[in-house]
């Protein structure tokens, strides 16, 4: 605590350092703006007014004009810079490392379509821009559409839903609209025990009772257990294929076979497409329904509360029920261009103002088209492999919960470490002070201590093994020295927040110079 730096050196650069060295114990948080506030200190020069001066309230009228903001920070341009700068580098991200957060593919987002998504003309669109403004971005919307109805094998898409979660929103809804629309009122929704969490949800906020159904000792669905839940009261089945096991659901085709039978529809979850990109299509395999993670399989960044989009698609027999407006291009006789259409009576509706987030579109299409038919295989084809790499290099001291070969990830457990009272916890905590984000840990739900791992293909051979021998690292650590993986992370900028024990460790609060 003697080395800590007094309040007043926190502006150099070295303070700052030397605080965010926290294995001493000793962390700091970073004043806020305000706290920082000055009054009168400014980061900008306006001017002098070359131009007629207009009193404002004329233009806007009296009501819209405040005499006095009170309450905004005022500072230089460079405290602000500092302070963002500095921010950033408590981040973990994509650019700085590996993030194995398995189901989430964190994988690398080229440049490139940094650099698609910021072009003027797609950046700088007015939302409300007339179609005759729009119509580069209306034929970027059509292609995208079309592109990802290829890969999946779906007839029609909607890139509207802002989230793989409003994804299957949309699709349950469309599911539900067309068995009312044939008079049909089915109450139940099938859900294998392995699924995301919002895959129940989305069933219920469009008023189904879910179903679980569980899976076999294999990991995998069986068209028994859907056989025997399977009814004329199901309205769909959800499925996630490959599953949050990293299995491919072998049976799938017999799956939909069975739920056709009865008149129920398949949705698939699209979220693990990253592992079967090119090599197979949930179209071709009996899916009516799916949502596509864009900021997933597509490479849009993401984490962090980042936007996402999380497009439909449909096979024809719910293309009826998409959300509205719908971009269509016109016969040539009507000039060839592109329009929206907003005439489908038996519509869901709108999911999302105006097109929905335009920018990760933009990235969708560049990253598509960047790496054509061939590079989005061999990405499939790496996200296997290396999942599988990672799995051999680790099986021994990480049980997995699945038997034989994986798909894009694999889900490892703590068994071993039990015996020396470390936990799941605790080994994601301490792969943080190897420099890594932790992988996804107890998912899925039906897997004790699972450490959910996915490398995607971004990932080199050199850079897998780095991290499996630092999971290596922490299993001989939690034998010989488990306390210190109980006490991870030792190298971050705060401790371990206490999520079992209600003890608090002190927080030190920066406090403007004599405020006490
Ligand atoms: C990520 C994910 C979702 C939800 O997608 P969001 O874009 O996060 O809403 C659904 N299912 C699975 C299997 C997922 O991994």
């Amino acid at each position: 605590m003697t080395d800590a730096p007094a309040p007043q050196d926190r502006d150099s650069t070295t303070a700052v350092h030397r605080v965010g060295n926290a294995a001493r114990g000793v962390s700091y948080e970073e004043p806020l703006l305000f706290e920082r506030s000055r009054p009168g200190r400014v980061g900008f020069e306006l001017r002098e007014l070359d131009v007629p001066a207009v009193d404002p309230a004329e233009v806007l009228g009296e009501a819209a004009i405040r005499s006095e903001v009170a309450g905004l920070p005022e500072l230089s341009e460079v405290e602000v810079v500092r302070h963002f700068t500095r921010i950033s580098t408590w981040n973990y991200a994509v650019d700085l490392g590996p993030y194995p957060l398995g189901s989430c593919t964190m994988k690398y987002n080229p440049k490139l379509n940094e650099v698609a998504s910021r072009l003027p003309g797609f950046a700088n669109a007015h939302p409300l821009q007339p179609e005759a403004l729009s119509q580069g971005l209306l034929a970027l919307i059509h292609e995208l559409e079309q592109h990802l109805a290829e890969v999946s094998g779906m007839d029609r898409v909607s890139l509207q839903p802002a989230a793989g979660a409003q994804g299957e929103l949309a699709g349950i809804m469309m599911i539900r609209a067309y068995h009312e629309q044939r008079g049909d009122r089915r109450s139940k929704v099938l859900i294998p025990d392995s699924a995301h969490g919002t895959n129940p949800a989305s069933a219920a906020l469009n008023g189904y009772d879910t179903v679980s159904v569980p899976s076999g000792p294999d990991g995998l669905l069986h068209p028994s257990a859907v056989a025997a839940a399977m009814s004329e009261d199901v309205a769909a089945l959800m499925l996630t294929n490959p599953n949050t096991l990293g299995l491919f659901e072998e049976h799938i085709v017999e799956i939909c076979e069975i739920v056709h039978a009865k008149g129920g529809l398949v949705y698939g979850d699209g979220a693990n497409l990253n592992a079967i990109l090119g090599i197979a299509r949930p179209g071709d395999l009996g899916i009516d329904v799916m949502h596509f993670n864009l900021h997933k399989t597509f490479s849009t960044p993401h984490g962090g509360g980042g936007p996402g989009a999380g497009p439909v698609g449909v096979k024809h027999l719910l293309a009826p029920h998409l959300p509205v407006p719908v971009v269509r291009r016109q016969d040539e006789s009507e000039g060839g261009g592109f329009t929206l259409d907003y005439e489908f009576p038996r519509s869901i509706g709108r999911l999302h103002g105006n097109f929905g987030n335009v920018g990760m579109l933009v990235r969708a299409l560049a990253y598509i088209r960047s790496l054509g038919p061939a590079g989005l295989r061999r990405c499939a084809e790496m996200a296997v492999v290396n999942a599988n790499y990672l799995l051999a290099r680790l099986a021994e001291e990480y049980p997995p919960a699945t038997r034989g070969h994986v798909m894009h990830e694999c889900v490892l457990t703590d068994r071993r470490l039990e015996a020396h009272g470390v936990t799941t916890l605790d080994v994601a905590k301490r792969l943080i002070d190897h420099g890594y984000h932790p992988p996804t840990i107890y998912f899925p739900l039906i897997v004790p201590g699972a450490l959910m791992i996915e490398p995607t293909e971004s990932e080199s051979l050199e850079g897998l093994d780095r991290l499996a021998d630092a999971l290596l690292d922490i299993a001989r650590e939690a034998r010989e020295e488990p306390e210190r993986v109980r006490g991870a992370p030792h190298h971050t900028r705060l401790a371990r927040l206490d999520e079992t024990r209600a003890a608090r460790r002190p927080i030190l609060r920066w406090q403007p110079a004599g405020s006490e």
